[in-house]
């Protein structure tokens, strides 16, 4: 029986208030038992809530660089124990090694770049009309904020928001995704021995829908940044509105990747493949559509399913393996749906569209990856994020035609383009209607200490990451002083 992870609350690992345990088994073998917690509830969240109000005045009035040293040490803490996370990580959410461990690191170094900003925050001073007057503007923490995370990506975002968060003085609840509580407590265990106060940072486990509404309700809370699916975001932040509440959300993307005329065909095809099928296509950034030019399209098709079936699918802790399994039964059901339906509306699979049940695969989510062509505007398929290793190819007949299909979708994440010319590359550029722009990259991958987020349907409130995230995790204050 694997140990019993409970919620931290006033920097104390604490049984929930009822006695309901959850189980997560490992998504590659459901015989492994990965880890056992607590199911928070309504006074979880709440004590949660307290511990972190209690905490705020002494966190706030502490000098931002010592705030900044928390996060420093937390990330030495993540750097000397990444493997083991990985490994942990990669049992819970089905990730590679590698990927988990990369994402690990990226934990650290979010961290590491925020502990710098410390050094940073500041005012900023205004001349007067009137003289002797003293004009300035102060941003100042908003007091306790709350953090829920989706499973994609169990470390990375949490301390994408843990961090600005902490270094701009607030306090936090953060509420992981179900599936993915072993890492979150891995993380927690970084910052409770790099010296973060009690109170300062909670994590508590839980029904999303039991938990948001506390949060959403809660006066005491002065900010909500979610990320995770559009319903649920949308749905959070209409009840949070009502007390006029800082909401942040970032939700899905139906990333297109265009290869044009001029551009490189075997870089289209690694980076259609890396942007589809890596971390088993479960990113925001995810690409999900792909729109080659009609003479081009048949040998993009050939190599891109190449790709695919080069992929090797399998415990993601075993050597070798490229592609680990989907997060759980429900996330497979979808794929595999998504898929059927395609088919059903017309598209034909090139490769993959099936669940793998060879050997010990049988115990596990594991799906192929999947090429699908005659993906068309009418399909459900092109609208709406499968969230699994599944792309879609549509031939296009002119670049204008191309840029139209691509913002055709009520997202507006990340778009890439793949092109030799230079003028189309700038009129995709002024013309795509995302937020993360790539031109001969891939639509996923994202720097931390830059703007991350989307147009349209794809996000909403300030962005994420670089030092634009402290404009969310903190106010304006204006002050006249007559001198
Ligand atoms: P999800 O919406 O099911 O869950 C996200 C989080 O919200 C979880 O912690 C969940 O427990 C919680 N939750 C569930 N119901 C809730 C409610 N009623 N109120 C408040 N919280 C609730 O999403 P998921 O399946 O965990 O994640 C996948 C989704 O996340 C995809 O749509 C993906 O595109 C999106 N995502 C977006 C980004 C981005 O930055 N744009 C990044 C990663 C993932």
């Amino acid at each position: 029986m694997p140990e019993t992870y409970h919620n931290f609350i006033d920097g104390r690992w604490q049984a929930a208030a009822t006695a309901e345990l959850h189980e997560n088994a490992n998504p590659a073998d459901v015989r492994e038992l990965v880890s056992v917690h607590s199911r928070g509830s309504r006074a979880d969240a709440l004590a949660a809530v307290a511990a972190a109000r209690k905490a705020f005045p002494v966190w706030r009035d502490m000098p931002a660089p010592a705030r900044g040293d928390v996060l420093f040490k937390a990330a030495a803490l993540l750097r000397g124990r990444a493997d083991a996370i990985a490994r942990d990580f990669t049992r819970e959410e089905g990730k590679t090694l590698a990927e988990a461990k990369g994402e690990t690191l990226r934990a650290a170094q979010i961290f590491e770049f925020y502990g710098g900003e410390a050094r940073r925050l500041g005012a900023r001073t205004f001349v007067a009309d009137g003289p002797g007057t003293f004009l300035y503007s102060l941003r100042e923490p908003l007091g306790v904020v709350a953090l829920i995370t989706p499973w994609n990506f169990p470390i990375a975002i949490p301390a994408w928001k843990l961090a600005p968060a902490l270094v701009a003085g607030n306090t936090a609840v953060v509420k992981p995704a179900t599936n993915t509580p072993l890492t979150a407590v891995r993380l927690f265990e970084c910052l409770a021995e790099a010296g973060l106060p009690a109170g300062v940072a909670n994590l508590v486990f839980g029904a999303g829908a039991e938990l948001g509404q506390v949060f959403a309700d809660e006066p005491d809370v002065r900010a909500i940044s979610f990320t995770g699916s559009s319903d649920v975001g949308k749905g959070l932040a209409a009840r949070a509105h009502q007390r006029l509440v800082k909401v942040q959300l970032e939700l899905g993307g139906k990333n297109p990747l265009i290869l044009d005329e001029s551009g490189d065909m075997a870089r289209a095809v690694a980076f259609a493949a890396d942007g589809a099928f890596s971390a088993t296509g479960q990113k925001c950034t995810a690409t999900s559509r792909v729109l080659v030019p009609r003479r081009r399209h048949d040998e993009f098709v050939d190599k891109l399913a190449l790709a695919a079936k080069a992929l090797v699918v399998g415990n993601g802790l075993d050597a070798g393996v490229t592609m680990g399994p989907l997060v759980d039964e429900a996330a497979l059901r979808r794929v595999l749906g998504c898929v059927d339906q395609a088919k059903g509306e017309g598209a034909t699979v090139a490769c993959g569209g099936a669940r793998l049940t060879e050997g010990d695969l049988a115990h596990g989510f594991f799906v192929a990856p999947t090429v699908l062509t005659g993906v068309t505007p009418a399909m459900t398929i092109w609208r709406e994020e499968v969230f699994g290793p599944v792309v879609g190819v549509t031939p296009y007949d002119d670049f204008d035609q191309a840029l139209a299909l691509a913002n055709d979708t009520v997202y507006g994440l990340a778009a890439s383009l793949v092109t030799n010319d230079l003028a189309r590359a700038l009129r995709y550029v002024r013309g795509i209607e995302a937020g993360l722009v790539h031109v001969n990259s891939a639509t996923v991958g994202a720097a931390c200490h830059v703007p991350f987020g989307g147009y349209k349907e794809s996000s909403s409130g300030s962005r994420e990451q670089g030092r634009e995230a402290l404009e969310f995790f903190t106010q304006l204050k204006t002050v006249y002083m007559d001198m």
